[in-house]
Parts: structure tokens; C-alpha cells; sequence
């Protein structure tokens, strides 16, 4: 199958691309390598060193014979876009391309404009140049279950049945999502849906969790393969976070009471993810919704569970409770499905003490590349 991979030189993206390729799919990538330049703009890195796309591509090359092809350029560009399209007539597009940081687009005013401009636009262009150039392309689009909110019911993959004043629909589940950026995903997801219904494009919204991890079989292979980590109080999300943070001697740093729920996945299941969605298309003018996770945890169960490993890994730290920068509610019900990808035979890899084990290996290898004032949350939403 031919794949894009937009956001392939990204945490997800470049294990995704990797695995597709050595699963026999034809995949090329678009970046605009503007996750590297965020770093520079917060003056931070990824703990792991990192090399060029260019260097991985072909370091790539000489170990599989495979070729990714890349083309380096914007999604907001539409003629740049329609080109690469057209070169490649994709028979599915991942599309991972946007800026997802919740914190991050809530610094200030330009960055919340920045954030929703890069996304929507860049996803509305997406949209028309499946339209206009491969109708069949099928859109494989990273949403969020952060674009749901914690509302005080079980939430649905999607769509939610309802009875109101003695009539029923099934209807797009209610979405309350808690930043700019998660917004983004929410105008995403409607646009989507928009026009599956009146151009008949086919796409599959993952609403993903927070990922962890950083490994692949794929980028075990070598170290120019190797993926970012991102540990910053930006970009670091849950669990890597805490597990880089451990390493370094530095306090869990939790966000209020820690009870906030989420669902967690592993780097390794979201690659296999995006390969059975491929493989399983979504129908011409079906909006179809997956929930990407497969484990649930509050903040605070997984700062135990890091404390208890690097403990005995002999490194002895505490779980601080830090002001919470963020508005959301720190004790909630919390209860989702998650049923569509296991049913396509997703098998998850779960979140056990030696899976963490593993990535605090990995993290300790790298930890003198640690710039310690940046793992300290500084943004806030009020
Ligand atoms: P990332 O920032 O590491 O990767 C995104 C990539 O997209 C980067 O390489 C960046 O340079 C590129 N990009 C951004 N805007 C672009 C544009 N306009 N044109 C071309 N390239 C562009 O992010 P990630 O963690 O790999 O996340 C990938 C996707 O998965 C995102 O859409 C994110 O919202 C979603 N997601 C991630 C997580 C997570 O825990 N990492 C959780 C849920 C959903």
C-alpha cells in the first residue's frame, strides 16, 4: 500500500513510518521539521539524541533496502501539498501533522492562534487534496481522548445513542475538551465528518491517549534510528515525564491531587494501530471513530508505580504535589470504550514494571542530557 506519513519525523510519526515500511507498505513522509524548531524555541531537546531525517532515512535504507522518500514542507502549503499528492497517489494518509502540546498552546494569545491555525488549516487542506487529487485516499487522523473532556458519563467510541423528548438519534459523542490545542483536534474532528458526509472521503479519527515509551523493534535497530523523548514541562507528557524526572534525583512532579484520569498506550501499540486501520479501511463517506488506548490510570497511580521501579533501581525520590497550572477537575469519573481496535486485532502491550524498567534504562543512558529548569511546569491556563 502507498502511505503518507505527515509528522513522520515526530514521537509517533517516525516509529510509525519505520514499522509500516518494514511491514512491506511504500511510505514516504511530509514534515516541516517544526517540532525541532519548537525546541529551539524553549531551549529545550529530547533527552534521546536525535539525528536528521535525511540521516535517518538513509541510514534506513542501508539496513532494510527500503526506501522512505521525504518531502520537507508545510501542510498549510497547499500547492506544496497537491504536488506531493499527486506524486504519490496515496492509497492512505496518517496524518500526525500538527502541534500537540496542550501547554504549549496555552502560553499566550500568538501561540493559541499558532496552534489552531497549524491544525485546522493544515487538516482542512489535507481534506480538499484528498478531495481533488485521490478521492480514495483513505485519512487516518490523530484526534485526542482529550477531546472528550471527563464528563460524568462512560464515553463512547465516537458517536453516543440518545433518547430526547421520546425520539432516538445516534449522535457525534459531546465534546468538552480542556486547551487550545485540544480544541484544535474538536474543529478537526467536525471538519472531518463535514465532509465525509458531502464529498464521500473515508477517514478514521484515533482518538489517541497519551502515548509512552520511545522504542520500536525498528528504532532498537540502530541509533541514528532512534526516536525523540521529550521530558520539558511543554512537551514531556505523563509517565515519560516521570520517568526522566526520576532518573535525575528530581521530584514526580503531579498536578494538584493526581487523580485526574486518562488512557495510556504504549509507542508500540500505536504504530500497530495505524497499521490495522490502514489495513482495514474505513467506507467511502463513513467518519469513522477509534478510541486509541488501552490502559487507564490517574497522574498519580502512575507516579507510584515510577517511584516504586526507580526505587529499586536505586534511585529514591518523592511524588510532589505541585499547584495545579491547569483548570481540570483532579477527581472524576472516568470510564471509556475502547473496544474497535481490539476487535481488529489489536493485542495491547501493557504497562507492567518492566516495561518501565526498560525506558528508565534507556532514559539513564542519556540523563547529563538534562536541562533541569525545564522540567518544572510554566505555563498556565488562568
Ligand atoms: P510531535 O510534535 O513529536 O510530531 C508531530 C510532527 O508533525 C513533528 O515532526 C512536526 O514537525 C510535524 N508538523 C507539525 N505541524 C506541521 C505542519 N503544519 N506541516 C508539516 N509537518 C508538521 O507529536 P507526536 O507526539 O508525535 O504526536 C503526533 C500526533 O498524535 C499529533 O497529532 C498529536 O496530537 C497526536 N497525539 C499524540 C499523543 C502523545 O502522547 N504524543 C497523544 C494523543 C494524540
Amino acid at each position: 500500500m502507498n502511505i503518507i506519513v505527515a509528522g513522520g519525523d515526530g514521537f509517533c510519526g517516525w516509529p510509525t513510518a519505520l514499522y509500516l515500511s518494514k511491514q512491506g507498505h511504500d511510505v514516504s513522509i511530509i514534515d516541516n521539521l517544526v517540532r525541532r524548531k519548537y525546541d529551539d524555541e524553549l531551549r529545550s531537546n529530547s533527552i534521546t539524541p536525535i539525528a536528521s531525517l535525511e540521516e535517518r532515512v538513509q541510514k534506513w535504507k542501508e539496513l532494510t533496502g527500503n526506501e522512505i522518500r521525504t518531502y520537507e514542507g508545510d501542510l498549510n502549503h497547499y500547492d506544496f501539498l497537491k504536488e506531493v499528492l499527486k506524486r504519490e497517489k496515496p492509497e492512505a494518509f496518517v496524518h500526525f501533522a500538527e502541534q500537540r502540546s496542550a501547554p504549549y498552546s496555552m502560553i499566550d494569545r500568538e501561540h493559541a492562534i499558532y496552534t489552531q491555525v497549524n491544525n485546522v488549516v493544515g487538516t482542512l487542506n489535507v481534506l480538499y487534496g484528498i478531495k481533488e487529487v485521490v478521492p480514495d485516499c483513505h485519512l487516518i487522523k490523530l484526534g485526542t481522548m482529550g477531546e472528550y473532556g471527563t464528563p460524568n458519563i462512560p464515553i463512547e467510541e465516537g458517536y453516543l445513542e440518545v433518547e430526547h423528548k421520546g425520539r432516538k438519534d445516534v449522535l457525534p459523542y459531546p465534546k468538552q475538551p480542556g486547551s487550545f490545542y485540544h480544541l484544535s483536534k474538536v474543529h478537526d474532528s467536525h471538519n472531518i465528518m463535514f465532509t465525509c458526509k458531502i464529498w464521500g472521503i473515508r477517514a478514521t479519527d484515533l482518538n489517541q491517549g497519551i502515548v509512552y515509551g520511545l522504542d520500536t523493534d525498528e528504532t532498537q535497530m540502530d541509533p541514528v534510528l532512534a526516536n525523540r523523548l521529550d521530558y520539558d514541562g511543554v512537551f514531556g507528557t505523563a509517565l515519560n515525564r516521570f520517568i526522566i524526572q526520576s532518573t535525575i534525583g528530581h521530584d514526580l512532579t503531579v498536578y494538584g491531587e493526581g487523580g485526574q484520569t486518562r488512557g495510556f498506550l504504549n509507542i508500540r501499540d500505536t504504530v500497530r494501530c495505524i497499521e490495522i486501520a490502514a489495513e482495514n479501511p474505513a467506507d467511502k463517506g463513513e467518519f469513522r471513530v477509534f478510541n486509541q488506548f488501552t490502559e487507564e490510570f490517574t497522574v498519580l497511580d502512575l507516579a507510584n508505580k515510577v517511584q516504586k521501579v526507580a526505587k529499586e533501581e536505586g534511585y529514591t525520590i518523592d511524588v510532589a504535589h505541585l499547584e495545579n497550572p491547569r483548570v481540570e477537575l483532579e477527581n472524576h469519573f472516568y470510564e471509556a470504550v475502547n473496544t474497535k481496535l481490539r476487535d481488529l486485532g489489536l493485542e495491547p502491550h501493557l504497562l507492567t514494571d518492566e516495561v518501565i524498567r526498560e525506558i528508565l534504562k534507556t532514559v539513564v543512558n542519556h540523563k547529563d542530557r538534562v536541562i533541569k529548569e525545564n522540567v518544572l511546569p510554566n505555563v498556565t491556563w488562568k
